[in-house]
């Protein structure tokens, strides 16, 4: 079996392990990304806030389209409409993105492989990876000094560190053409009917609406999607099916965040590996890539468990609020109702929309976040 020896391995391609092995690469560091299938496209809703564009180093040729308002739906139907003028939410597709952001990895110098991570060998100073090629299935092990394991929610590497599985929303979505939907809104649909503990979400690109539920039981899953189609559209499902579907319906997990394991030693986890999904509003991609570049920073600087600091001081305080809220305020539908309905107020959608729409982690936008909840616990 052929052993290469590179300083860094990042295990999968999408966001997280993209921008973790650019970051790598940037930093001169000799880096591997194994990435299992370089044709997969996750079932996502693509959708990215503007502010974090440049930011993330996301070139603007994977905007599909910039929308500038949200509508959301209470339980009882109420809606409220928010115009986001601090900024736009960019949809993008996620093949596009994720070969895009490889490409740049390979730019700044990190290896590309398309190969599946299977098991580490062994685990010392230094880690022995096994991985076993797409094209013809042979078996190879990769020697590192440090892993960043970015394997999204397969957590084969987790597993094969002995770490278990974190707790998971299930989520059911597809790709419908974009008829009669108006392009500069993503639409949000709160309650049980539509979702629990998430959301049913519409959002559009020029060429597609990305239309997909959330929910704690993956039971009902395939109901509360026919169901949210059937009202929103106005259609029976097997017609919505024939007429406007472009891709079948795809069931997939997003994790919990729940006390992540940032680092074993020198293997670190990034992304939804590392259970880097906002709760609440399951942003995901934002803080995965965020986590990656993190990882690979405290990977450049030979120091590990600084990975762990820098994310808790610049997240770790949003991702507390947005589970308490999760945990508190999501299970009662007239709690979602009014939490809904408070976003009428100007200044709340004010707050709101800073905290989702500005990344920056500084005291002004954790101010608004802590004067937000304050609003909330009034209705508890
Ligand atoms: C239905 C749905 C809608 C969403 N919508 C949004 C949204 O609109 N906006 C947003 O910000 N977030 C959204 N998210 C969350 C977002 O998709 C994820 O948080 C994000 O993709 C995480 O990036 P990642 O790189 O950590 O993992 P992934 O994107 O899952 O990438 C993991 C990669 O690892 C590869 N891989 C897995 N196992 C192996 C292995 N053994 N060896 C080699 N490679 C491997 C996979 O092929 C994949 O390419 C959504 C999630 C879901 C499920």
């Amino acid at each position: 079996m052929n052993n290469i020896r590179t300083q860094a391995l990042v295990i999968g391609g999408g966001p997280a392990g993209a921008a973790a092995a650019r970051s790598l690469a940037e930093h001169n560091i000799s880096t591997i990304l194994l990435e299992r299938d370089l044709s997969y496209t996750k079932p996502c809703g693509g959708a990215i806030p503007s502010s974090a564009i440049a930011e993330l180093g996301i070139p603007e040729s994977v905007i599909r389209n910039h929308v500038t308002k949200i509508k959301v739906f209470s339980p009882k139907g109420e809606s409220v409409a928010i115009d986001l003028s601090g900024g736009t939410f960019c949809i993008t597709e996620r093949h596009e993105l994720d070969s895009t952001l490889r490409g740049i990895a390979s730019d700044k110098g990190a290896k590309v492989i398309e190969s599946e991570f299977l098991r580490f060998e062994s685990r010392g100073k230094q880690v022995t990876s096994v991985a076993r090629r797409r094209d013809n299935g042979e078996e190879f092990k990769i020697t590192s000094d440090y892993v960043i394991a970015c394997d999204g929610i397969t957590f084969r590497a987790a597993a094969s560190a002995g770490l278990p599985k974190p707790g998971f929303v299930y989520t059911i979505s597809a790709y419908l053409k974009p008829e009669d939907y108006n392009s500069d809104t993503c639409e949000f649909w709160f309650g049980d009917e539509n979702s629990m503990l998430s959301y049913s979400w519409i959002f559009p690109a020029s060429d597609f609406l990305s239309v997909g539920t959330g929910n704690e039981d993956p039971r009902l899953l395939t109901s509360t999607i026919s169901g949210f189609m059937e009202r929103r559209f106005k259609m029976d499902i097997n017609d919505i099916r024939k007429d406007r579907f472009i891709s079948k319906m795809r069931a997939f997990r997003i994790p919990v965040w729940n006390k992540p394991v940032y680092n074993l030693d020198n293997i670190l986890f990034a992304g939804d590996a590392g259970y880097t999904v906002m709760p609440v509003s399951y942003e995901g991609i934002y803080y995965s890539m965020k986590s990656g570049e993190l990882a690979a920073k405290a990977v450049a600087a030979g120091c590990p468990g600084q990975y762990k600091k820098d994310w808790t001081r610049a997240y770790r305080a949003r991702f507390i609020m947005m589970s308490m809220i999760r945990k508190h305020l999501l299970k009662k539908t007239d709690n979602i109702e009014r939490w809904i309905l408070l976003h009428q107020r100007k200044e709340v959608q004010e707050m709101a929309m800073r905290l989702w729409l500005r990344k920056e982690a500084s005291r002004s936008s954790l101010l608004s976040y802590i004067g937000l909840f304050r609003h909330i616990i009034k209705i508890w």
